[in-house]
Order: C-alpha cells, then sequence, then structure tokens
C-alpha cells in the first residue's frame, strides 16, 4: 500500500501552495484523485507540413526559420515574427506577449518548432499565439498526441498538462485484484499501465469509452461502488432489531379516516415496508415514485405504525417549506391519533428549539419533521425507530450514508424519490437498499402544456388574466440564471416589477434569499387565497402541494432538464383539477431544444420523460449530484458502460473475500465512506 500514488497532491512536480488549493476546490487531494480524472479529449500534432501545404484551421506543427520581426507600437496591433522554410512563408502573430519572450522564443535565422492552429488573415496563412515553441531537438516531445485536459480556474492550461505529464510518467505498479484469466479474456492490461496510456495515447482511439483501456478503469470503478454496498449491506444484515408489530386493525382504522381511498399501489407498497418494519432485520429502502403519485401519505400511515409501537419517527424534508406543509397535513389527518407532532427549523426561536430538543430527549415528542440540518445538530432521540428521508434526491449518496449510519439498529430507514433511476445507477448507487415503486397516481392527469416563445408574452399575460378571474393561482417560475444568488434574486425581482407595471394581481415573490418566516408567510396567504400569484425560482419544484394552484409559467423553459420541468409541472393539477402549463422559450431555439420541449409537451409520464432525457442529454444531473456537489463516477458512463454495469454485478456477487480489493477501494476513495458506518 506504500504507493506513492496516494501522496498528497502537493508532493506532485510543479504543484505549491496555490494550485494544491486549486485542485483541492475540485475535490483533488492526493495524486491519485488526479489521475483519475482523464483527458476530456486529445491535440493531435502529428501533421508536419511544409508551408507549401498549409491547410485552415488545422493544428499544425511547422518547423521554421524567423526572418523578421515587427513591433508595432501602436496599443492592440499585435506582433508579428515573419518565418519561412525553403516552401513559403508564414507570419506567427502574437497578442499580449512582451518583445523579449519574443526574441528568446523565436532568435532569427535559427530553425524552430511551432505547433498551433493554422488561421487566415487577408488572405494570407498565419497562426496566432502558438501552443509550442520548441528548440529543434524536442521533436519528438511535440510531434504527437496530446492530451488535453478540462480547464480549472486559477490554474493554466498549460501548467495543468505539465502536471498531468510528470505524473503520468512513470506510474508504478500495483498488484492486480483480479484474476489473470479474467484479463486476458477481455484484452485488458493492467490497471497502472491502463491509466498511464489513458493519458499518454498513442492514438485518438486510445482514450475512447470503448478503448480496452478505458474499460477496464470503468469497470474497476463500478466494482469499488459494488464493494461498498457489497459491505455495507453485509453490516446492515448482520445486525439484528427488535421488530415492530404492525397491526392489521391499526392500519384499517388510520386507512378509513382519510379524505381519500388509497391506491392499489399505495397500499403495495404500505404493505411492503410494514413487512419490514415487523422483521428482524434493519429496513433501508427506497420508495421510488412519481410527482404527485401519494408518496407522503404511505410514509405518514407507516410512520404512525411505527408510533404505535412507541417509538419516535424523524421525517427529513429539502426545504422549510417542505417541512411545514407536512407537518400541517400531519397533524390534520391524523388529529385523533393521539400522536405529538412538532416541526423543528431554523426559523423557530432558540427557547422553542431547546424545549423541543428536550422532549425529544425525554421521548415526549412521537413525530419529529424538519429539514435535514436537523440530523446534523446534536439532536438526541429516547428512542429513534424510523427515519423517512422525503425528496431523496436532493441528498448526496455520502450524505444519505452517513445519515443511516445515525440511528442505531432498532432504526429503520425509507428514502423517497419522484426522480427515476435509471437501472444501471441503481445497481450501482443504491445497491444497498431494497426497491419499492408506485407507478399509478390517484388522478389523472389533466394537464395541458402549451409552448410560448417569449415574444408573445402578451399572450401569456392575457391567458392568465382569464385564469385568475375564474379563480385559479398561478406560479411564475423564472430560471436560476446563475450560481449566484444575486442574480437569481434580480431575476426574479425585476419579474414582479415587470408584472406589477402591467397587470394588478396580488402578488409577492419568493426565492432562496429570504428568510424562512417571510417565506412561509408568502406561501401560507398563497395557500389562503390572499395572493393571485408567486413569482419563484426552481424553489417550488420539490414537493410543494398546493391544490388550488392549477396554472404554472416557466420562463425560458429550454434552460430546464426535462425531469425539473416535470417537477415543476407537477405542482399544478394536484386535484386531479383541469390545469395548464405554459412553458416561454426564447424565440431562437436550437433543434435539440425543440425536441425537448416537444417531449415535455406531449407526455405525463415522468418514467417516460425521464428516459427520454437521458438519451437526448446523456447522463448527467438526474440524481441532482450537482446540488450536492458529488459526482458519482469519474470514469464510467451509466449509459454507454452498460454492458460493465452488468459484468460488475455478476463479479461482485461471486466474489467472498473482499481483502484483495482493498486498494480499490482506496483508489476510488470509497474507504472514507465505509469507515463511516464503521465507526457508526
Ligand atoms: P408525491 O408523491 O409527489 O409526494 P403527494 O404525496 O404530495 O405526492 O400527493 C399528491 C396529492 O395527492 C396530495 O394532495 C395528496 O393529498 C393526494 N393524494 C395522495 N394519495 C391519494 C389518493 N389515494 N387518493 C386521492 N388523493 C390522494
Ligand atoms: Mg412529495
Amino acid at each position: 500500500m506504500n504507493n506513492k500514488l496516494f501522496d498528497s497532491i502537493i508532493k506532485a512536480k510543479g504543484v505549491g501552495q496555490i494550485i494544491s488549493k486549486k485542485l483541492n476546490e475540485k475535490n483533488i487531494y492526493t495524486k491519485i484523485d488526479l489521475l483519475l480524472r482523464l483527458p476530456i479529449g486529445t491535440i493531435d500534432r502529428r501533421f508536419c507540413p511544409t508551408l507549401d501545404q498549409l491547410e485552415i484551421g488545422k493544428i499544425s506543427t511547422i518547423f521554421v526559420r524567423p526572418i523578421k520581426y515587427n513591433f508595432p507600437r501602436i496599443r492592440n496591433l499585435p506582433f508579428r515574427v515573419t518565418c519561412e522554410d525553403n516552401f513559403g512563408k508564414i507570419d506567427i502573430v502574437f497578442f499580449n506577449v512582451r518583445e523579449n519572450y519574443i526574441r528568446q522564443q523565436l532568435p532569427l535565422n535559427t530553425e524552430i518548432i511551432i505547433s498551433g492552429k493554422i488561421t487566415i488573415y487577408k488572405n494570407k496563412f498565419q497562426m496566432t499565439n502558438p501552443d509550442y515553441i520548441q528548440t529543434i531537438d524536442k521533436e519528438m516531445s511535440i510531434k504527437k498526441i496530446m492530451s488535453k485536459y478540462l480547464n480549472i480556474s486559477g490554474i493554466s492550461p498549460k501548467t495543468i498538462q505539465k502536471i498531468y505529464f510528470e505524473e503520468s510518467k512513470d506510474i508504478s505498479e500495483i498488484e492486480e485484484w483480479h484474476d489473470k484469466n479474467f484479463i486476458n479474456e477481455r484484452g485488458w492490461s493492467s490497471w497502472s499501465s491502463s491509466i498511464k496510456k489513458l493519458h499518454n495515447p498513442e492514438t485518438n482511439d486510445d482514450i475512447n469509452k470503448n478503448s480496452n483501456y478505458y474499460e477496464r478503469l470503468a469497470f474497476d470503478e463500478i466494482l469499488s461502488n459494488l464493494l461498498l454496498f457489497k459491505k455495507i449491506r453485509k453490516r446492515i444484515i448482520r445486525k439484528t432489531k427488535i421488530n415492530k408489530e404492525i397491526s392489521k386493525e391499526y392500519l384499517n382504522t388510520i386507512q378509513q379516516k382519510l379524505p381519500f381511498k388509497l391506491t392499489k399501489d399505495q397500499i403495495k407498497v404500505i404493505n411492503e415496508i410494514s413487512i419490514d418494519l415487523g422483521s428482524s432485520k434493519k429496513m433501508m429502502r427506497l420508495l421510488q415514485g412519481d410527482v404527485g403519485c401519494g408518496k407522503t401519505i404511505v410514509a405518514f400511515i407507516t410512520a404512525a405504525c411505527v408510533i404505535k409501537n412507541d417509538y419516535q419517527v424523524a421525517i427529513m424534508v429539502p426545504t422549510e417549506i417542505l417541512a411545514m406543509q407536512h407537518y400541517k397535513l400531519f397533524k390534520n389527518l391524523f388529529k385523533d391519533e393521539n400522536i405529538n407532532v412538532e416541526l423543528i427549523s431554523s426559523s423557530i426561536k432558540k427557547e422553542k428549539q431547546k424545549t423541543i430538543l428536550n422532549e425529544l430527549l425525554s421521548g415526549k415528542i412521537d413525530l419529529i419533521i424538519g429539514t435535514h440540518s436537523l440530523f446534523q445538530n446534536r439532536i438526541k432521540f429516547k428512542k429513534l425507530g424510523y427515519i423517512i428521508i422525503d425528496e431523496q434526491h436532493k441528498f448526496g449518496v455520502k450524505q444519505r450514508i452517513e445519515l443511516a449510519s445515525k440511528g442505531d439498529t432498532n432504526t429503520d430507514v425509507l428514502l423517497m424519490t419522484a426522480t427515476p433511476i435509471p437501472r444501471t445507477l441503481i445497481i450501482t448507487n443504491y445497491g444497498d437498499l431494497d426497491l419499492s415503486t408506485i407507478k399509478e397516481k390517484p388522478f389523472n392527469n389533466n394537464i395541458t402544456t402549451f409552448l410560448k416563445p417569449n415574444s408573445k408574452i402578451d399572450d401569456v399575460l392575457n391567458f392568465i388574466e382569464k385564469r385568475i378571474n375564474s379563480s385559479d393561482q398561478v406560479y411564475w417560475v423564472c430560471p436560476i440564471i446563475d450560481e449566484s444568488e444575486k442574480l437569481n434574486v434580480k431575476a426574479v425581482n425585476e419579474r414582479l416589477k415587470f408584472l406589477k407595471n402591467k397587470t394588478s394581481y396580488k402578488m409577492e415573490c419568493i426565492h432562496g434569499n429570504l428568510k424562512e418566516q417571510e417565506r412561509d408567510k408568502i406561501m401560507i396567504n398563497f395557500l389562503e387565497k390572499k395572493l393571485d400569484l408567486i413569482v419563484c425560482t426552481t424553489i417550488v419544484e420539490v414537493g410543494l402541494d398546493n391544490p388550488n394552484v392549477n396554472t404554472i409559467v416557466i420562463e425560458n423553459s429550454e434552460r430546464f432538464g426535462l425531469s425539473q420541468l416535470h417537477q415543476l409541472r407537477g405542482r399544478v393539477g394536484r386535484s386531479g383539477n383541469e390545469a395548464c402549463c405554459l412553458l416561454v422559450y426564447h424565440k431562437n431555439l436550437s433543434e435539440l431544444s425543440k425536441k425537448r420541449l416537444k417531449i415535455i409537451k406531449d407526455n405525463l409520464n415522468g418514467f417516460l420523460i425521464a428516459e427520454e432525457d437521458l438519451k437526448l442529454r446523456g447522463y448527467g444531473d438526474i440524481l441532482g449530484f450537482k446540488q450536492s456537489g458529488e459526482k458519482d463516477f469519474l470514469i464510467a458512463d451509466p449509459i454507454y458502460h452498460s454492458h460493465l454495469f452488468d459484468l460488475a454485478k455478476e463479479y461482485v456477487d461471486k466474489i467472498d473475500d473482499t481483502k484483495k480489493f482493498e486498494i480499490l477501494l482506496k483508489i476510488f476513495n470509497k474507504q472514507k465512506i465505509y469507515n463511516i458506518i464503521d465507526a457508526g
């Protein structure tokens, strides 16, 4: 294990404090972290034309002699160096470069190598700010295929390239964890030579996703995930818990008091959960179901059953508005059940918070609902029996695992998500979980979706006027423009101002910068119909349930992911009412954007939309890893490498002794996660 690969990145050649810090920001802490971020492409510098063979736009490596400098003294005019070979001439053009540098790098009448892109200016070939200028003896270090890496802000591309070049030059061999036969059958090479080749490709094909080198690494990455979950699962199974008694009679009585009849799928899922709760194995279950399929009630009913067993229950949600909403709904639906439910949020006064904490410890509170910060605090329960995490896609894998390991053995865990997860990801990222799915919805969706270019915003205003006059309410969603909250707030405020100028509705706006209390107040006013319209960012996306709102306008809809649009649209028509969704788009739509919006317009099924989205967009942010700042795979591609996912699944099931794979877990940094569980 004493391998240099695991050294801190600061030990890499060319990396000092500053660069090391920049790399840390990108989650690169060790040399291996760096190497696992593979090149994003190659630059082929093997084309070496003579000056009569130049081609526009082509990366070329030329062998020339500088013969004349031209250093104009006028600002903004570039420096030029005329060069020649035996067949012609070319101007090398420099912007923002010092004269001295040029005299040094391009001494007159000396043969040098220059590599860069050929362009044309006033009918003559030229090369602007060349990528490389080298003395003639360095021919072989230039005339080759070079790897191109992702830009890291604050580090120049050339520096990045150099660091990679040094680190990938000689990578020492690591003891092989696979059988020789397994490797040979697939034509794979050792781990070390594979990664070395990917950084120093000889042909463009070497770095393709289907090259033997790439596949070997992708497979190992997938396997490391599976191994981790295998270990976690083993740990969970090893623990036995005291089973909870779920009585059929009690289930029936609560169901009878509901204002509606449960759907078949809801009953099926409640049953699956009940079996887990009643068994002596800790439950780790993922409940998947499209927006509006009624997951909340499933959570509530099963929670009530656990409370009946004298355990406490915690429900975690991503936003405070949602927590508040769940709290009210629970109180309302279960008012006869003698269940003591509390809401905990940062907007609750310190004193009240203290009381709540005390009552959780004493066991007076049966059910606590709050945001996930709830669990980061030092909350102690008397007897926590069940954790429910709503809209789990907003949490990262690591967060989830940390959380699950918090409760003691007797704590069952249910995760709920409206985001359909592709099969390959279920295999690797949810390998620790059992899966329940709700397919049918309580109502047929009755949402009509319209597309409108933003040039026709007056039509949109006329339309919502009609809706509001017939006592409908409206969400008006502005896109998240930027990672900076400031700009988003500005956009929302501007929209509100615009609408206030044009119309006379009662409206407010909500966004991430408002205090929770203000936000809640607005949402409550909206719920009580004191407002007609709310301008907001995607803050409404996660799970809000206001059955009165039947119109949603989404601006710049082409900027959203399809699953996200579907989630947003799912905010309306929640009681089966006839509802509508206006997707406003920028009028110069690309073909791809047109196709995407058409998918949304024509489909109301979230699973179908997710599949189509995946095909069009490729695997990206399905699980919301962007929000949680975590990326699940550096190398493997869950769509492209689905065969490797299947292979890895088969492979991991046959492994008994995980010892020789320890190093694999270390390479892909899974050990840390595992240690959390181990400690918990
Ligand atoms: P989600 O799965 O998106 O979290 P919710 O649990 O918020 O969906 O349910 C959507 C709406 O459907 C809520 O207003 C809820 O009260 C209602 N609902 C849930 N189950 C049923 C049912 N079986 N019959 C009628 N309405 C239901
Ligand atoms: Mg929900």
